[in-house]
């Protein structure tokens, strides 16, 4: 099925901290492949805006690499790659300086959208935020573009919502959160609210609980310094984790549109039970080899008490949810790179088949990653003689052989939220409110961690995570499915 792609009107990005990792890997390759597509026009310009001294030759040919790199094929050969570098220039500055300001105000078009992709570390916004005002460069066509961390807790989330929106309204900040850019993540609201099917099943009288596993098999790589003071509850839990427990638990809005969505992910947050102490399991992770050394190791901090894991179980204190718990849980170097949802019904209220036969829960697990889909687990006859023997059977669906076209991979998160802040739909980014509930919920946490001295339980690096993390489910008499899927 090939995909329709509507092109979106020329435009003006400058990435700031242009030439960092994210720029290179992510930012940039994305746009390049929008262009291919067809969907970003030959007359759109990119800035990219950094400390580096570099000139725009410089900047294209650092450009050129990683895109040869992170979005390889056929238009790096074809001259495709040569006409979108034609496109790109770059602006020597210091975000905390003046030099360099002016070029950059010189350089951005007066009458089309332009947008600021904030891709440096959250201390700068201000300086980035303020310097756009005094240069001239804020108008109602202008949006800015913020990454993850969205701060480190509650105050300083709401310090950086209030410098944020001391120079731009609301409706123009747009703040990332990638998971809300995969495909598969829209389509659990397209699976929930446009079938019929799941949503009268879909609350506490028929399902038993729901687990969320974003599992990864790399470490903490080089951001060790980072995340030695973030931990998996900042870094994975206060955001991504709990994106896709509210879009898995809201209600249905009324239409499919920044406010009313995120109007119903934010009752979600706030209806959300602070967590018992018991029903939170910290881990970090063992040495594997010598190429693998264990977290403290990793992070260069021999008593660091950060946890790389974390699983948790939660209550949603509304009509929809009340007695269906949620379990979460994510962690670095476990046994597959796997982010999968599974949704447990109860078993049906009477089995005519005694209880010989076996009884199985229907699952509906969703895919995030690897091999995005969706599968229903529903209960058959064992086939052959000898009486009647139910089995789980999965009803399988892989998007990419459902849907794709000729085997192309969809597009990245990247693609598709660089596009909406183009085309100005902010429904797949996070709200202010939204960020600072979150915190407020996960900010009573991480304090009771540091009141208690907890020390995360340690885990085998390739494993499945701390043994506790199984006890969890076992004292409820229940289990995770596998996090290989
Ligand atoms: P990086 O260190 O690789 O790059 C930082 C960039 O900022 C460089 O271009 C640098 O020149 C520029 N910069 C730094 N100080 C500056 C200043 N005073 N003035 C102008 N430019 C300055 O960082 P990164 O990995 O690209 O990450 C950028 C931001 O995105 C960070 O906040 C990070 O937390 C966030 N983020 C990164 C990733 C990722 O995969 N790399 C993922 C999610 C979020």
């Amino acid at each position: 099925m090939v995909s329709r792609v509507i092109p979106v009107d020329p435009f003006d990005l400058v990435v700031f901290g242009g030439t960092g990792d994210l720029a290179r890997r992510k930012i940039v390759p994305a746009l390049f492949r929008r262009y291919c597509a067809g969907q970003m026009q030959p007359d759109s310009r990119l800035i990219g805006a950094a400390r580096s001294e570099l000139d725009s030759t410089g900047y294209r040919a650092m450009m050129a690499d990683a895109i040869r790199e992170h979005a390889p094929g056929r238009a790096c050969e074809d001259g495709t790659l040569e006409r979108f570098l034609g496109m790109i220039d770059y602006v020597t500055l210091d975000a905390q300086g003046d030099a360099g300001w002016a070029r950059l105000a010189g350089l951005i078009s007066e009458d089309r959208v332009r947008a600021f992709y904030l891709s440096v570390g959250p201390g700068l916004f201000g300086d980035i935020a303020e310097r756009l005002r005094t240069h001239g460069m804020v108008n109602d066509r202008s949006r800015i573009v913020v990454e993850k961390p969205f701060g480190h807790d509650l105050e300083s989330a709401r310090a950086l919502n209030r410098t944020l929106a001391a120079h731009f309204d609301e409706g123009q900040v747009y703040r990332i959160d990638h998971y809300l850019g995969k495909e598969t993540v829209q389509n659990l609201m397209a699976v929930r609210f446009g079938n019929v099917l799941f949503e009268p099943l879909w609350n506490a009288q028929y399902v038993d609980h729901i687990q969320i596993t974003v599992a990864e098999t790399v470490g903490v790589g080089g951001r060790g310094e980072y995340y030695d003071r973030a931990g998996a509850m900042r870094d994975m839990m206060q955001n991504h984790l709990m994106q896709l427990l509210c879009l898995i638990a809201m209600e249905p809005p009324a239409r499919f549109e920044p406010d009313p969505v995120r109007d119903e992910k934010l009752k979600v947050i706030r209806a959300l039970d602070p967590v018992e102490p018991h029903h939170i399991v910290r881990g970090q992770y063992e040495a594997l080899s010598a190429e693998h050394p264990g977290y403290r190791a990793a992070v260069g901090n021999p008593r660091s008490t950060t946890e790389s894991y974390v699983a948790l179980k939660v209550h949603i204190s509304n009509w929809r949810w009340s007695g269906t718990p949620f379990y979460l849980r994510t962690g670095k170097r476990l046994v597959a790179r796997s982010s999968v949802i599974n949704v447990v019904f109860k078993d049906a209220p009477h089995s005519i088949f005694g209880a010989e036969a076996g009884r199985h829960a229907n699952i509906l697990s969703i895919r995030l990653q690897p091999n995005e889909g969706i599968t229903l687990h529903v209960t058959i006859k064992e086939p052959g003689p000898g009486g009647m023997r139910l089995v789980e059977v999965p009803l399988n669906m892989s998007f990419a052989e459902a849907l794709g076209p000729d085997g192309e991979d969809p597009p990245d998160a990247y693609e598709r939220l660089i596009m909406d802040v183009m085309r100005g739909n902010q429904t797949l980014f996070m709200r202010g409110d939204e960020v600072e509930a979150a915190w407020a919920w996960v900010d009573p946490i991480i304090a009771g961690w540091r009141k208690r001295g907890d020390v995360p339980k340690p885990y085998e690096s390739g494993s499945t995570g701390p043994l506790d993390a199984d006890q969890l489910m076992k004292r409820d008499k229940r289990e995770w499915r596998g996090i290989k899927p």
